[in-house]
């Protein structure tokens, strides 16, 4: 018999009712051993997250307030789902052990992770399935950075001991057994250091979404899903904004050779996206087009550019200087731009143009700031023919101004650079051209 682990995220325990559903998937799969879960998310869109309002009780306690009607709620939710869910694991012994440490100087990682550790209790005892608590399991150094070999080392040793096993996601220990959380959403880099510690066939993440769309429903009307990606494909496409996982939730299982299943806990019959390193039979050629918004252009023309030594380091070293980060860097003979997201260049745009002035002297310097970039991805467009000019076709059919051209040496990805205005009639182009409804 295999071994999954699976991971359900804020959404998926939510609720009382949530956690019925999440326990019908478990109990249904014998070979679902290992479960990670998150701390309850909103329940509707005006809901709370806990581990918002946690943050929060955390947000008054520095300002001088009393957390106390914050602290409520919290607890107000979790003695809900107790009685809702018909156990008793004594919550309110937890949440008055919470509660005396609310007190000024409490870590703010300590105060986050009660939102994970209680969820863990009760979904437990709910499933008859052995509590164990990840601190002291994932391990993290005094400064606070995690490190992998004692984390699999302990956690393997650990769970070997445990036939079934509900883990809170989100948290580990630095060695004095001070509380340490990973970034947000890091419940999934928790399900990912399991799945690799119990050498696991499957990491299931299961959340609100049934898996990765071809694009983003917003933009287009229902989109065909993803069956299977590749990591790399999946790089490709979250960098562009198209997120599910928690990026750094990839490369525990990546190098263990674990698949993850990314399903949906509303609509558990759906198979979702399986993203792995096999490369995988293409619903078609492309594998998915994801965008973003608001990059700025700085574009550099000089005469003999070409000849000039040391140009283009000259300008990536004013932006290092600026302490700036560029996304692309397309040139020509006598041209170099560069392209920077407009959230990095805040408040520096005049600082990095006199540079570029003083120190490269080019014969003109264009800003453009409204870009948007859209990258149309998939393994299925490597050595094949046609497909640039296809795209953009589609994009002049659909009265797209392309504002640049970048195709990764990969071979899978093509970014176009359009006017921000222009963003969903692009996308919407280069999907209808490509996906077969
Ligand atoms: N509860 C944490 C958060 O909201 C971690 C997680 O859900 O993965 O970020």
């Amino acid at each position: 018999m295999g071994t999954k682990v699976v991971k359900f995220g804020g959404s998926s325990v939510a609720d009382a009712i949530q956690i019925q559903k999440v326990k019908e998937i478990v109990l249904s799969d014998p070979e679902r051993r290992f479960v990670v879960v998150s701390a309850p998310g909103k329940r509707f869109p005006e809901d709370s997250k806990i581990t918002d309002l946690l943050y929060l009780c955390k947000t008054h306690i520095d300002n001088n307030f009393t957390p106390e009607h914050v602290f409520q709620v919290i607890c107000d939710r979790y003695r809900m789902m107790e009685m809702n869910l018909g156990v008793n694991i004594h919550i309110d012994e937890d949440l008055q052990e919470i509660r005396q440490h609310l007190k000024p100087g409490i870590s703010a990682d300590y105060i986050a992770s009660r939102g994970e550790y209680l969820c863990g209790k009760l979904v437990a005892a709910v499933f008859g399935f052995d509590f164990v608590d990840p601190a002291g399991l994932i391990k993290f150094d005094a400064r606070g950075r995690h490190m992998p070999e004692e984390t699999q080392k302990a956690l393997s040793e650990e769970l070997a001991k445990h036939e079934h096993a509900v883990i809170p996601g989100f948290y580990g220990a630095d060695p004095d057994g001070n509380i340490v959380t990973f970034t947000r959403g890091g419940s999934d880099v928790t399900g990912s250091l399991v799945a690799k510690a119990v050498g696991a066939d499957m990491y299931e993440n299961w959340t609100d979404v049934s898996g990765f769309l071809k694009a983003d429903p917003r933009i287009v009307k229902d989109p065909i899903p993803i069956k299977n990606i590749t990591y790399k494909e999946l790089r490709e496409l979250s960098y562009m904004g198209a997120s599910v996982l928690h990026e750094d939730a990839v490369f525990p299982v990546r190098e263990a050779n674990i698949p993850i299943n990314i399903r949906n806990t509303n609509e558990p019959d759906n198979p979702g996206t399986i993203i792995s390193d096999t490369p995988h039979e293409h619903t078609g050629i492309i594998t998915g087009i994801a965008g973003r918004k608001d990059f700025t252009v700085i574009s550099i023309y000089k005469n003999m550019m070409n000849s000039e030594i040391g140009f283009v380091k000259r300008l990536l070293a004013i932006l290092e200087q600026n302490e700036i980060s560029f996304e692309h860097l397309p040139s020509g003979i006598d041209t170099v731009c560069v392209i920077i997201s407009n959230k990095e260049l805040e408040g520096k745009l005049q600082d990095v143009t006199e540079d570029i002035e003083r120190k490269l002297q080019p014969d003109t310097m264009d800003i453009y700031q409204d870009m948007a970039l859209i990258a149309t991805v998939g393994m299925g467009m490597n050595r094949r023919l046609g497909i640039s000019a296809k795209l953009f076709t589609a994009l002049t059919n659909a009265n797209v101004n392309i504002r640049m051209i970048d195709q990764g040496s990969s071979e899978m990805n093509i970014i176009v650079g359009v006017e921000n205005d222009q963003f969903t009639d692009a996308i919407r182009a280069i999907y209808d051209a490509f996906v077969e409804r």
